[in-house]
């Protein structure tokens, strides 16, 4: 099994020279985050993640983490340690509020940060991520006791955060859910019901878990209008700040599942002892879908990372084990001894392709990441609304597009190692299993076309969509002067007209009311879109290469833009040919009898 190490000159080549790190430095509250400084750190937290946190990856698939006989969850061998020297190297603060204690890094590196995470190890990654959405939740919307009484503890990952929506009868219609918070006198709630699928619901790793829960006071109006957040501690926490009292919640059973066995994924019950668990109100009372969105947001474009993280791995796996794989001759080469696989044509086409995807993906994370950080620091007020504005047009393409894909090179990775790929002793096989979850959760990959399609593709009236589309243009503009480029650029002018079709015909659907037609076609205008933004971003990254810029070696440079003419040339058309399904309209599908 191939370990990981993570590709610190691509990484910082996207960062600088795609995503615009030079730009989010120059923000008021970030200067201390300069791409010198930023390079630094990220070579300090690789080695890190690529030394303590992946070699545990193997044993916490094998082990899992278990329920115990007292109801308590324990992690597989070496996590709580590695936990403890993750907190105690700052890493788990690094981009966290320097108000709270936090490092105060540009949410763009604390990105790039939670990549490596995820690349060494999906599954332990999960706990940081639900807890860094708990930090941004409670910030926005929680009372000033709240932040002071909690905050600090999330940052600084001495507690663990999680976020409990699910429930059975409430999947991707939240709006269903049952569990009940009741007012009590001196201003807390008690909380009764069932929630299900809850990551890190339960863990040894820490002292105490903050659970932000949504639930239904009793006069609440059905629907999600009617839904309020609670932060509901497993240890009520003291007059010290301290945990004590257990709370009345329970974990009633960790799911089997296909991947990620280190992640605890609980059924927890509230109020099962009969008093009900003690929960404080997040914001205000029926207002709890809104704030679980900001959340849900940050939680999203975490989700995508892991499309990301996991067709990285997946890819440096598949590599090196086509390096040392030695099968068959080169057909037509004329050579007589048995070359290593990384020999063929076709294996080098799906090394390739894994590799151009990747840095697809990172590159359209990497710059949502950005306008994330532009939405909060940016001067002018209208940079501050573009960037609001892009965040939210790009989020369920990250969340959707990098998580589709990171299962298809999960997949391609398996192939690469034949019978090799499909046993266990490779480790290829766990990729594609820890993969298949991120499509799923968080809201479907369906929900995210849905809300890309109704509720993104018509901001501001279609001009969100149409200011990207005339960005993308001048980039095929700036390709012309290069006759390297020149078949991806053609490759990239029909793909964005392609884009500006369905764009408009999706706009016009929606106008005429023909709301079936426009969400038929949601899922394939969605893989069209991230496809299409991939090739703009790799269309940037190869004139940066072809810029020569410094601290880069000359080999790397060259293989930028290969890898880039590769995803133009190759992967990029497959774009438009999604145009017939966008457009196909409802009918053909309503027709259908199953
Ligand atoms: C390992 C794991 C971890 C999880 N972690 C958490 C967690 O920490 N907290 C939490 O609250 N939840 C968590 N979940 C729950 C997860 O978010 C849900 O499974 C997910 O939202 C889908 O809900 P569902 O399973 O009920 O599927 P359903 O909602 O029943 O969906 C089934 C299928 O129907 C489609 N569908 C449903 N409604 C629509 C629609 N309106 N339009 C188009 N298609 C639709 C879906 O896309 C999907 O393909 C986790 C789940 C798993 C498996």
């Amino acid at each position: 099994m191939t370990e990981y190490q993570p590709r610190l000159d691509e990484i910082t080549f996207t960062l600088n020279h795609v995503a615009g790190l030079d730009a989010v430095s120059k923000l008021n509250g970030y200067q201390h985050a300069d791409p010198e400084t930023v390079g630094t750190i990220l070579d300090e937290a690789g080695r890190f993640f690529s030394e303590v946190i992946a070699p545990l990856n193997r044993i916490g698939d094998q082990q899992g983490s278990v329920l115990t006989a007292d109801g308590t969850v324990k992690t597989p061998d070496g996590f709580k340690d590695a936990y403890r020297k993750y907190v105690e190297s700052g890493w788990a603060s690094a981009h966290m509020p320097e108000q709270w204690g936090g490092g105060g890094l540009p949410y763009i590196v604390g990105v790039v940060i939670q990549e490596m995470f995820k690349t060494a190890n999906m599954a332990f990654a999960l706990a940081p991520t639900l807890t860094h959405g708990a930090v941004e939740a409670l910030e926005r919307h929680g009372s000033d006791q709240l932040k002071t009484t909690y905050i600090e503890k999330l940052v600084s990952g001495e507690w663990t955060g999680t976020m409990n929506l699910t429930e059975p009868e409430a999947g991707s219609d939240v709006g269903a859910l049952r569990t009940k918070a009741i007012k009590q006198d001196d201003g807390s709630y008690r909380l009764f019901g069932t929630k299900i699928f809850i990551t890190w619901g339960d863990q040894d790793l820490t002292e105490n878990i903050l659970h932000l829960v949504l639930a239904r006071t009793p006069e609440a109006p059905p629907g999600t209008r009617g839904i309020s957040m609670f932060l509901v501690p497993k240890f009520i926490v003291d007059g010290n700040g301290d945990p004590g009292e257990r709370n009345d919640l329970k974990v009633l059973s960790l799911e089997h599942k296909l991947g990620i066995h280190a992640s605890p994924t609980c059924v927890i019950s509230f109020g099962d002892g009969g008093e009900g668990a003690v929960g404080y109100l997040v914001g205000d009372e029926q207002e709890g879908m809104r704030n679980m969105f900001t959340m849900m947001n940050a939680a999203r474009v975490g989700v995508g990372m892991e499309g990301v993280a996991i067709g990285e791995r997946a890819y440096q796996q598949a590599l090196g084990f086509a390096r040392e794989r030695v099968q068959g001759r080169p057909i037509g080469a004329g050579g007589k001894e048995s070359v290593p696989i990384i020999e063929h044509p076709d294996v080098r086409r799906m090394l390739l392709t894994m590799k151009a995807y990747v840095e697809a993906m990172r590159s359209l994370l990497y710059v949502t990441a950005g306008e994330g950080d532009h939405m909060f620091h940016g001067e002018t007020e209208e940079r501050r609304q573009l960037a609001c504005d892009r965040l939210a047009l790009l989020t369920p393409i990250v969340k959707a597009w990098c998580t589709d894909v990171g299962v298809e090179l999960a997949s391609i990775g398996v192939q690469v190692h034949g019978g090799m790929g499909y046993v266990e002793e490779t480790g290829a096989a766990q990729y594609l299993r820890d993969s298949r979850i991120a499509p799923i959760y968080e809201g479907t990959n369906g929900i995210q076309a849905v809300d890309l399609v109704l509720r993104k593709v018509p901001l501001e009236n279609g001009a969100v969509v149409a200011r990207l589309l005339r960005e993308m243009t001048e980039v095929v503009d700036r390709m012309a002067d290069h006759d390297d480029l020149a078949l991806f650029r053609e490759e990239l002018s029909v793909a964005l007209q392609g884009l500006a079709e369905t764009s408009t015909w999706i706009g016009e659907r929606l106008t005429a009311g023909d709301i079936a037609s426009a969400l038929a076609g949601a899922s394939p205008y969605l893989r069209q879109f991230g496809t299409v933004l991939g090739g703009w971003l790799l269309a940037t990254a190869a004139l940066e290469a072809l810029n020569g810029p410094s601290g880069f070696d000359q080999d790397f440079l060259k293989e930028k833009v290969n890898t880039a003419r590769f995803y133009g040339e190759q992967l990029l058309p497959m774009a438009n040919g999604l145009v017939p399904a966008v457009k196909g309209g409802a009918g053909v599908l309503e027709r259908a009898q199953f």
